[in-house]
């Protein structure tokens, strides 16, 4: 972030302890890094975590672990799709690393399902202590915030808004917009029209980031833990009538290469690229 950057930030946030809204900073470039996109682990793979500018984590994933501290230190937001593990690992582990160096909670957003999954089963004092008791209830190190469906969070220029998604557990996707443009991330999700309506009705949509966890041997595998396979990725690609760049996300370990063969094939009209550690994103 350069000083005029921070400067805005740092004003933001006293706005936003004062309880006003945020002010826009039209001219500020919004940056999305990819810091993890796969399905699983091994190697130099990372699961699902995407970094906007330096402060906002779309999910924490294991990708969030290649940071460096004072990068860490930096995170004031996470955006979280859904409770699935390759999507939260890492926030009990960078709350417990930056919480002594920083003056403010890191805020978690999720709807309300989700949260309510991270209290009763991750920060439960079992598994990992809950840090929005932590060093007491009223200056916590994280706090919750509970996000609707559809509703747009506005963090200086940048807007984040859930997005319906169908998995087997609640889940949300992201759009993620300023005033240049959009990326929208579908979160792990299986058939789903209610994204459709979404992507269609998004202004300026640049680029898609859509999973394919499995390939198309494993469809039946891939229905019913509601996630997709080339071909019903295909099927779904026909209800978009926008035409942004499409990047594949949360390809299965060992299996990348065969799977964006076959997306390939049911799908090369969308030209759909894999998606890649460390790729950069500009709105
Ligand atoms: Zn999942
Ligand atoms: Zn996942």
């Amino acid at each position: 972030m350069d000083r005029e950057s921070v400067l805005h930030r740092d004003r933001a946030e006293a706005a936003e302890r004062r309880g006003e809204s945020v002010a826009a900073s039209p001219q500020q470039a919004m940056k999305i890094r990819v810091l993890g996109c796969s399905g699983g682990i091994g190697g130099s793979l990372r699961t699902t975590s995407f970094l906007v500018d330096d402060d906002i984590l779309l999910d924490a994933g294991t990708g969030v672990g290649d940071l460096t501290l004072e990068q860490l230190a930096r995170i004031d937001h996470i955006f979280v799709s859904h409770s699935h593990l390759d999507h939260v690992a890492s926030i009990p582990f960078l709350v417990d690393t930056v919480c002594w160096m920083r003056g403010s909670p890191i805020k978690v957003y999720g709807i309300k399902e989700t949260l309510d999954i991270l209290r009763a089963h991750l920060f439960n004092w079992k598994i990992w202590p809950d840090f929005t008791q932590i060093p007491d209830g009223d200056k916590p190190f994280m706090v919750y915030r509970e996000i609707r469906v559809g509703e747009p969070i506005q963090l200086g220029s940048r807007r984040f808004t859930a997005i319906p998604a169908n998995h087997t557990v609640p889940a949300v996707g992201y759009a993620i917009e300023n005033e240049r443009g959009a990326l929208i991330f579908s979160g792990d999700t299986s058939t789903n029209d209610a994204l459709w309506k979404v992507v269609n009705a998004t202004q300026n949509l640049k680029y898609l980031i859509i999973e394919t966890a499995f390939s198309n041997k494993e469809r039946a595998i891939a229905v019913a833990s509601k996630h997709l396979c080339p071909r019903l990725l295909a099927e779904e690609l026909e209800k978009m009538r926008a035409r942004p760049e499409v990047f594949i996300t949360h390809l299965k370990p060992g299996e990348g290469a065969l799977t964006m063969k076959e997306v390939g094939e049911a799908a090369g009209r969308w030209r759909p690229r894999m998606l890649e550690n460390n790729q950069e994103f500009s709105l």
